[in-house]
């Protein structure tokens, strides 16, 4: 366990998080791919201080267990958090990719493999482009 920083797209809201677990999770239900619009790769974390923006910080109830929360200013996933009493309650499952530094992350559990989308399963993209070459397709013409 490590302590990591991170925050949203816009930097409206920043924290600090102990207890971080290296061993990530991805998951493939059909709640998480509305709302990531992917896979949502998540860390779980012992204690989140919100440094900036706490205030901006929005949760939507997406059952009866859990809420899911998001920056209202830039719409960052956030994290996914167990509202439902018991021992669980609190346990909050970062998003992997607000987090500022992803080193020495590992991936350890995948949830709900039976709804993986074929087209979602591992493989590598018939076209492959560093971020070099993104540039270069979208910048302006000489
Ligand atoms: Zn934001
Ligand atoms: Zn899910």
């Amino acid at each position: 366990m490590t302590t990591k920083t991170g925050g949203c797209l816009c930097g409206a809201v920043r924290f600090e998080a102990e207890g971080v677990e290296e061993g990530f999770g991805i998951c493939h239900c059909g709640m998480c791919r509305r709302w990531t619009g992917g896979v949502y790769a998540a860390t779980q974390t012992k204690v989140v201080r919100f440094t900036a923006g706490e205030d901006r910080v929005k949760t939507y109830t997406s059952s009866d267990w859990a809420e899911r929360g998001f920056c209202g200013e830039c719409g960052s996933n956030l994290f996914y958090r167990i509202t439902l009493e018991g021992p669980m309650k609190g346990a909050t499952h970062l998003a992997l990719g607000s987090l500022d530094e992803l080193e020495g992350m590992t991936l350890e559990t995948e949830l709900y493999v039976d709804l993986q989308p074929a087209c979602l399963r591992d493989g590598e993209a018939k076209n492959r482009l560093t971020e070099a070459q993104v540039m270069a397709m979208f910048a302006p013409p000489e």
